[in-house]
C-alpha cells in the first residue's frame, strides 16, 4: 500500500499522457511553450505496465490528463487497454475509477469511444462561455468545438463536471452565469484558484481571483449549503439552492487542503512528483527500462512516499515573484 511519512494514503494518479496542447491558456502556459521531443514520452506499454504497478500497490482511481490527453494519436488504445482493468484485481488493488480532464476540443470525436472504455465521468475545462473572451483566454477561438464536445459527452452518457478557473477582471462576472447553464445541463461545476506553476506571458498576480471573494458574491444571489460530498480529489462542494446542483471550489490559496492529499502525478516522460507544488520527484521512466522493472518501480514508488512533502507553499500575492516552481501544470498534469 502506499502511505506517505505523514499517514497519507495514497490512492489516486493523475497521470499526463502528453505535455501537448492545442489551446495556450494564459494562465498555464506562453504562447511559444517548448513541448518535448516525442522519444522522451512513455509509450503506451509503459504507461499501460505503468498502471499495473500502481493498481498492485493501492491506487484505485486513474485521471487521464496533460496537457491535452486527447491529442495523443493512441488515447483510444489507451482508454481501452486501461478500461479493461477497471474492477480487476490485481496485488493488493483494484481499479475502481478512471477518468480524464480535457479541454473538450477534440471531445466530439471521441465522447463515444471514452464512453465505451468504462468511464462514467469526465472534467471538462472551460473558463467562459464568450466566444470573444474564450479566444482571448486560450489563444485559440475553438469554443463552438468546445461546446460541441460536451452535448457529445453528455449524449454519450457520460456525466461531465466543468472546471472553471477564476480570474479577476477576465470571467468575474460571468460565474454565476456558468453556474446557471452548467446546472442547467445537469454539469456539476467546480471553480479553480489560479496557481503559480511555471512562467508565462502575464503576471498570474494580475487575475488571482481568490475563492473567498468569489464565494461572498455568489452568497447574495445564490443560497450555498456544504453538502459534504468528496469526489476523491481537493473541492469542497456546495449544493446551489436555487438550481439544485452542485458548485464545487478548488481553493490551494485561501484553503489549504493538503492535509487531507490522497494523490500523486507521473509526468508524461514518468517522472513522479508527489506534490504539484513541491520539486520532490522519482524517475519511473528510468525503473521502467531498467533490467528489474518491476521490483524497480517498487522501490520508486517507496522513495516517492518518502519524500512526498507535507503541503505546498503557493503564494501569489507579489507581483513580478517567481513562479512555485518552474514546472507549468501542463507538465505536471493538471
Ligand atoms: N488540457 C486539459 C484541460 O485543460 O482540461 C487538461 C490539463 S489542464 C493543465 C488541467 C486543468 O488545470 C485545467 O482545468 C486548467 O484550467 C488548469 N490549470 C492550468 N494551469 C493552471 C494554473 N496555473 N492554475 C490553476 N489551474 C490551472
Ligand atoms: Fe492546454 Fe489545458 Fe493548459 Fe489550457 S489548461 S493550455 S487546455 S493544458
Amino acid at each position: 500500500m502506499l502511505r506517505d511519512g505523514f499517514g497519507r494514503r495514497i490512492s489516486y494518479l493523475r497521470l499526463s499522457v502528453t505535455d501537448r496542447c492545442d489551446l495556450r491558456c494564459g494562465y498555464c502556459m506562453p504562447e511559444k511553450m517548448q513541448f518535448l521531443p516525442r522519444r522522451e514520452v512513455l509509450s503506451l506499454e509503459e504507461l499501460y505496465h505503468l498502471s499495473l504497478g500502481f493498481i498492485a500497490r493501492g491506487i484505485t482511481k486513474i485521471r487521464l490528463t496533460g496537457g491535452e490527453p486527447l491529442v495523443r494519436r493512441d488515447m483510444p488504445d489507451l482508454l481501452r487497454a486501461l478500461g479493461r482493468l477497471l474492477g480487476a484485481h490485481g496485488g493488493q488493488g483494484r481499479l475502481d475509477e478512471l477518468t480524464l480532464t480535457t479541454n473538450g476540443t477534440q471531445l466530439a470525436g471521441f465522447a463515444g469511444q471514452i464512453a465505451d472504455a468504462g468511464v462514467k465521468r469526465i472534467n471538462v475545462s472551460l473558463d467562459t462561455r464568450d466566444p470573444a473572451l474564450f479566444a482571448r483566454l486560450t489563444r485559440r477561438d475553438r469554443l463552438a468545438d468546445v461546446l460541441t464536445g460536451i452535448a457529445a459527452a453528455k449524449a454519450a452518457g457520460l456525466r461531465v463536471k466543468i472546471n472553471t478557473v477564476a480570474l479577476k477582471g477576465l470571467n468575474e462576472d460571468e460565474i454565476p452565469e456558468l453556474i446557471r447553464w452548467a446546472h442547467g445541463e445537469g454539469h456539476d461545476l467546480t471553480l479553480i484558484e489560479v496557481m503559480p506553476l511555471g512562467e508565462v506571458d502575464e503576471d498570474r498576480v494580475d487575475h488571482f481571483l481568490p475563492l473567498t471573494a468569489v464565494r461572498q458574491r455568489l452568497e447574495e444571489i445564490f443560497t450555498l449549503q456544504e453538502n459534504g460530498h468528496s469526489s476523491g480529489g481537493p473541492a469542497r462542494y456546495l449544493t446551489v439552492a436555487q438550481t439544485g446542483g452542485q458548485l464545487g471550489l478548488i481553493s490551494p490559496l485561501t484553503n489549504n487542503f493538503c492535509a487531507s492529499c490522497n494523490r500523486i502525478r507521473v509526468t508524461a516522460t514518468g517522472q513522479l512528483y508527489p506534490c504539484l507544488g513541491g520539486g520532490e520527484r522519482v524517475d519511473l521512466r528510468a525503473a521502467l527500462r531498467s533490467d528489474a522493472p518491476d521490483a524497480n518501480l517498487a522501490l520508486a514508488l517507496d522513495e516517492a512516499m518518502r519524500i512526498k512533502p507535507e503541503r505546498h507553499h503557493f503564494d501569489i500575492s507579489a507581483r513580478g515573484a517567481a513562479p512555485a516552481q518552474p514546472r507549468h501544470m501542463s507538465v505536471t498534469g493538471g
